[in-house]
């Protein structure tokens, strides 16, 4: 295999928010074995991050300053960072409405706002979704921010496209984090029942299409939304009345 092949990102220099655990961790692992400089950053300001909470300006505005003075230039943005909370429509409170959007909606427009302007033409910005922003999950503020997550992503796409700066949209669905460890038993039973594939995801299912999506092979790839779920959102409710059809009238012949 020849180098550009075995380190697709060799020479970028790229930001994970969120990266002290979960799926921001094995990006910012994957994004280094993949050859680029990796700043990872987490408001935990755990070792080996760098303290960002995405929701302040003035820690953006630090950061691209840090990086104009020590790289001079970035090529590549994930915007993972994401918190959830789970209150339903009838309970959840204004301001955790408000807090959730902060993260996952003015988090990733500050980091475009800020390190955008260091991109070179084919600059590449992932934001990190949700199966949530293609459905209409339970979690409404959750739910909400990530549908305006996929706004601001379409938007990006198109204010950044005459720079050459790419932005695209990953969807994971049920990933084994921290974040979804905090879930009702009930809540993983449901979702690999309705999930085609029968299995809930893992980090490394995330890793390879964000070390893809940020690297040159796609340089014609903008504006995309990509779900990583295991087909959880393709059957739209289906799935359950395959099912039970299913159960109701055993086929004889097996597809596989
Ligand atoms: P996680 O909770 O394990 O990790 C989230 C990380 O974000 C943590 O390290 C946390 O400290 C950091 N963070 C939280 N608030 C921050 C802030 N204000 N500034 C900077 N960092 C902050 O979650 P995860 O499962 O790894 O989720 C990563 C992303 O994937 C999130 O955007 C999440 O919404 C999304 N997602 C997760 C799942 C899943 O099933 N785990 C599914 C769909 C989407």
């Amino acid at each position: 295999m020849n180098h550009a092949a075995m380190n697709p990102l060799a020479g970028k220099v790229v930001v994970v928010t969120g990266a002290a655990r979960g799926q921001g961790a094995a990006e910012a692992e994957a994004l280094t074995a993949a050859g680029a400089t990796v700043i990872a950053t987490d408001v935990t300001g755990a070792p080996g991050c760098l303290r960002l909470d995405v929701t302040s300006e003035a820690e953006w505005a630090a950061l691209a300053a840090r990086l104009r003075r020590d790289h001079g230039q970035l090529h590549g943005l994930v915007n993972n960072a994401g918190i959830t909370w789970r209150a339903r429509l009838g309970e959840v409170t204004a301001d955790d409405f408000g807090r959730v959007h902060a993260v996952n909606v003015t988090g990733p427009l500050l980091g475009i706002q800020h390190l955008a302007p260091l991109m070179p033409p084919g600059g590449s910005i992932v934001n990190v979704g949700s199966s949530a922003a293609l459905t209409g999950h339970y979690p409404v503020a959750y739910t909400a921010s990530k549908w305006a997550l996929r706004g601001l992503s379409r938007t990006a796409c198109t204010e950044l496209g005459p720079c050459g700066i790419r932005v695209n949209t990953i969807h994971p669905g049920f990933i084994e984090t921290e974040m979804t460890a905090s879930a009702a038993p009930a809540f993983r039973d449901v979702s690999v029942r309705e999930t085609p594939l029968g299995r809930t995801g893992t980090v490394d299912d995330i890793t390879p299409l964000v070390v893809f999506l940020l690297s040159d092979a796609v340089s014609f790839v903008t504006g995309a939304e990509i779900p990583v779920d295991g087909g959880y959102t393709a059957h739209g409710g289906a799935k359950s009345v395959s099912d039970a059809m299913r159960t109701a009238a055993p086929c004889e012949r097996k597809p596989c």
